[in-house]
């Protein structure tokens, strides 16, 4: 028996409750993970409270990432005591996922956990940390100016902090745009050089605006994400990786065909192996303990409910690291 958070659905409301369940009802996989720590994302609270059709079958163990130890394995990679990390690949959606003292999945959603961190500090990064990196690393590729400010919306969230962080680690001068301006201390403290209001983007605005940006990370998307197009200097790009305002897109094409504007759609669920290892490996390497670690609360499995509801009202800064065992 093990301990999950289970959801199910009663009429059209999701019902969320702590359950002690038997291993066989464990879905398909070749290795069993003893998790150690799940997080809260911005999806898993959506799924929670049942806010968004995050969960495609019921009963369902939400939390889209975790990381923990090998009890069982018939996958090659894998060997009982190896601590492991699993990322997205449709966990807490189509299959049990993370918020759980167990997970049973296929070897090849797993990558093992980067040499230098431990399992709690991976879910502190956790899936925002991690998609944070694949947009850094996506704007990179495509070659941004290092003389330009770049600019993250969302800069108080889980995604958004870290994003900062690696940047202003990278050598970036980073504009942090937040509704949250009393946390100017700790987004500096992160690295922003440069704190913006949150309103200053998010409401309909010109096609085509002042240049103000070399580059951009956006976890908010709609009125923002079009205004920081319309704001990216000649060549710019944005990394979009986020919704937090709204999934619409409510643009025009000048900036692309005017200013030979880039914007690069980031997506962490199914990005293949090798880009994951990447991303991971850079946040072992480059993120201070102390930057990981500043990041995140960490709370019990019996408060994931409660602070979900915090976290889609816009109440928690920073990350949520679960201890599944608590
Ligand atoms: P958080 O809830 O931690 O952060 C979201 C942040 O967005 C908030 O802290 C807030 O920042 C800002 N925000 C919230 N509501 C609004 C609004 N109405 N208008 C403008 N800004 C708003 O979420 P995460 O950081 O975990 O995720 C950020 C986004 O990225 C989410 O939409 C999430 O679904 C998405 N995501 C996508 C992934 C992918 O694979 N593409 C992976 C992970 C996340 P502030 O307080 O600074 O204003």
């Amino acid at each position: 028996m093990f301990n999950a958070l289970l959801l199910d659905k009663q009429e059209d409301r999701t019902v969320a409750s702590i359950q002690s369940i038997d291993e066989s009802r464990l879905g398909t996989g070749d290795v069993l993970v003893r998790v150690e720590y799940s997080t809260l994302n911005y999806k898993d609270a959506l799924a929670i409270t049942g806010q968004a059709p995050v969960v495609r079958t019921f009963p369902m163990v939400p939390g889209i990432d975790f990381a923990g130890i090998v009890e069982e394995s018939t996958h090659a990679d894998y060997q009982p005591g190896d601590a492991v990390v699993l990322n997205g690949w449709g966990a807490g959606e189509t299959h049990w996922g993370g918020l759980a003292q167990k997970a049973r999945v296929p070897g090849d959603h797993l990558i093992p956990l980067p040499a230098g961190i431990t399992t709690q500090q991976a879910m502190a990064v956790g899936t925002a940390g991690y998609t944070a990196m694949l947009c850094v690393q996506a704007l990179e590729k495509y070659g941004v100016a290092q003389d330009g400010d770049v600019l993250v919306t969302g800069a108080n969230g889980g995604v958004g902090s870290f994003a900062v962080a690696i940047l202003a680690k990278r050598g970036y001068r980073v504009i942090a745009s937040t509704g949250r301006p009393e946390e100017a201390v700790r987004l500096r403290e992160l690295g922003a050089a440069e704190i913006i209001d949150r309103t200053t983007l998010s409401k309909p605005g010109k096609p085509l605006q002042k240049e103000r940006f070399a580059a951009a990370v956006d976890c908010v998307g709609s009125h923002t994400l079009a205004n920081v197009c319309a704001s990216l200097r000649y060549g710019g790009a944005v990394a979009a990786c986020g919704l937090a305002q709204g999934m619409d897109f409510p643009a025009t094409v000048a900036p692309f065909i005017l200013r030979g504007v880039a914007l690069l759609g980031v997506d962490s669920v199914y990005v293949p192996r090798a880009r994951r290892m990447a991303a991971w490996d850079a946040i072992a390497n480059e993120l201070p303990v102390a930057v990981i670690e500043g990041v995140a609360a960490t709370i019990g499995l019996s408060q994931a409910v409660e602070v979900a509801g915090q976290l889609l009202r816009g109440e928690i800064k920073g990350r949520v690291v679960v201890d599944v065992n608590r």
